[in-house]
């Protein structure tokens, strides 16, 4: 089964299972692996300094190269949490 069934959708699963993405070079997670990328180019350095680099190793949306720095995990356990501990509400 594919994991990647419709790239244009935001939330993917294996059999039930949630899958979250995570940047490998500092961890954070993210259900959209769009919002990911997004995040690890800034790893990449093509927006350093604000200014896009197009046509170079590092330019943007390089799909194949994302994916070198996303870590794609399955998520087996789930736990029932109060709201006020969720960050970012
Ligand atoms: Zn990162």
């Amino acid at each position: 089964m594919s994991i990647f069934p419709d790239l244009l959708h935001e939330e993917y699963d294996v059999e039930g299972d949630l899958i979250l993405f995570r940047c490998r070079e500092c961890g954070q997670t993210s259900m959209s692996l769009g919002a990911l990328h997004g995040h690890c180019e800034k790893h990449r350095g093509y927006t350093r300094w604000g200014i896009s680099l197009p046509f170079t190793e590092s330019s943007p949306g390089n799909f194949d190269q994302l994916m070198e720095l996303t870590e794609v995990l399955r998520v087996e356990e789930t736990a029932e949490i109060d709201l006020e501990d969720v960050d970012g509400l």
